[in-house]
């Protein structure tokens, strides 16, 4: 009797060990994705070509009939759509929800850095889903390191999310950031949405500090809204502002600096960070200044037009606000004086997921949706460092494409309608089989 039940267990673990190995078995050893155009990345489209994917990366891209796939290549077609590299989106805030869902200030000072990690996960999620298979993802505001943990988390595949560079805690002059001590009780202490730092020892242990706790960016902020009559003017020195700098830079991280007044972003550019956020209220002199120096310019328009419907009655595509035709204004000069534009939204102020209005704004203000595409593709992924690796549809690329409905190179609307999404070879969104 025992023999038969040895024999009947050992079957039995046969039985399973094949049927694992024929699930193995079954699973392609390579994707083929064939659509009607591809945009590699290099500006041009490419009729009746596929991309190869296999363990991760791009095996190859190139005409269907020059590609050698394996035998068990599972193949997917796209009629009427277009690949391209999955989009970029410069500067996020994972953490942070609308602002006429919840104020700023009330996120920052009311909701549990644990509840708000949870909306994270939900907003990486919608991001993925979107397209958007990058993030630079600016400051926590307030949530500590609650985005090395998303990160982690993504990475390790506990949840769905865009690859994200993250800045953590963000670097500002103590007393100038949010929320607003003139708004409380002098003897009130509110929690800050930033590391609060003063002087050139304190800022660059704030650096090394953020960097020891995963931070893969520093953030800055240069100027805040700190003049008598709530103006917004530069806060760090520059000699602090060059001591961040060098201590980042030593350290192999980028520098991102928020600055919307002249003087903040001419310090800043000064101090050799690498991109410029806002920039608003930039002169000639200083996105000259930012030309010369290859220092990277993201717009966030859509920020401008989001904070002007929340605060200023403004209507969507009714007459721009004169903050928007600040941000309008700066973002046609900086073209003008050839700054090299990344595409960033500031996404968080207005609703995940919809980060593709960026690249509808710089098209309306006069961006061919060729350039858009780039700043949100090989543009950006330069920007993140990752230049070898991400942003271009290339044999040895991290598989990060997405498909959308008709040819975005033309229609930069047609990225609304997100048909496929694939990230390190990973499919998170596809067609519904017919
Ligand atoms: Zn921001």
């Amino acid at each position: 009797m025992k023999t038969f039940w040895c024999t009947v267990l050992r079957l039995g673990a046969l039985l399973s060990t094949l049927m694992l190995n024929s699930a193995w078995a079954a699973a392609p050893s390579a994707i083929l994705l064939t659509a009607d155009r591809v945009w590699t990345g290099d500006g041009q489209i490419h009729r009746g070509w596929g991309v190869l994917i296999s363990q991760g990366k791009i095996a190859a891209v190139g005409p269907i009939a020059q590609l050698s796939p394996p035998a068990d290549t599972e193949q997917i077609a796209l009629p009427g759509k277009t690949l391209l590299p999955g989009l970029i989106d410069l500067h996020s805030h994972v953490l942070l929800h609308p602002y006429n869902e919840t104020s700023w200030d009330d996120q920052v000072m009311k909701e549990a850095v644990e509840y708000r990690t949870i909306l994270a996960t939900r907003h990486a999620a919608d991001t993925l889903q979107a397209g958007f298979t990058s993030l630079r993802d600016l400051g926590s505001e307030g949530a500590l390191y609650a985005d090395v943990a998303i990160r982690k988390a993504i990475d390790a595949g506990v949840i769905p999310g865009p690859r994200l560079s993250v800045a953590t805690l963000a670097l500002v002059a103590s007393h100038t950031y949010g929320p607003a001590a003139r708004n409380f009780r002098p003897d009130m202490d509110v929690p800050h949405g930033a590391q609060e730092v003063s002087g050139v020892d304190a800022a660059v242990k704030a650096v090394r500090e953020q960097s020891s706790h995963g931070a893969d960016w520093i953030k800055l902020y240069a100027d805040y809204r700190t003049g008598p009559d709530g103006s917004s003017r530069a806060t760090f020195s520059q000699e602090e502002l060059n001591a961040i700098v060098r201590t980042a830079h030593d350290s192999g991280r980028r520098v991102a600096a928020h600055a919307g007044t002249d003087e903040g972003m001419r310090r800043s550019v000064l101090a050799g960070v690498d991109t410029i956020e806002h920039g608003y209220g930039g002169t000639a002199a200083t996105f000259r200044l930012m030309a010369e120096r290859k220092v990277v310019y993201v717009p966030t328009l859509t920020a401008s037009e989001a904070v002007s419907e929340y605060f200023q009655q403004h209507v969507r595509g009714t007459a721009p606000t004169p903050s928007m035709q600040a941000a309008a204004s700066a973002f046609k000069l900086a073209r003008q004086l050839g700054v090299i534009i990344g595409c960033g939204s500031d996404v968080g102020v207005f609703k995940h997921g919809t980060n593709v209005r960026e690249l509808a704004w710089m098209v309306k203000l006069g961006m061919r949706p060729n350039e858009a595409l780039l700043s949100a593709t090989s543009v950006a992924a330069e920007v993140l460092g990752k230049g070898n690796e991400l942003g271009q549809i290339k044999a040895g690329w991290l598989a990060d494409l997405i498909a959308v409905e008709g040819d975005p190179s033309v229609n930069i609307g047609a990225l609304e309608q997100v048909a496929l999404v694939m990230k390190g070879g990973v499919l998170y969104r596809r067609p519904a089989l017919k």
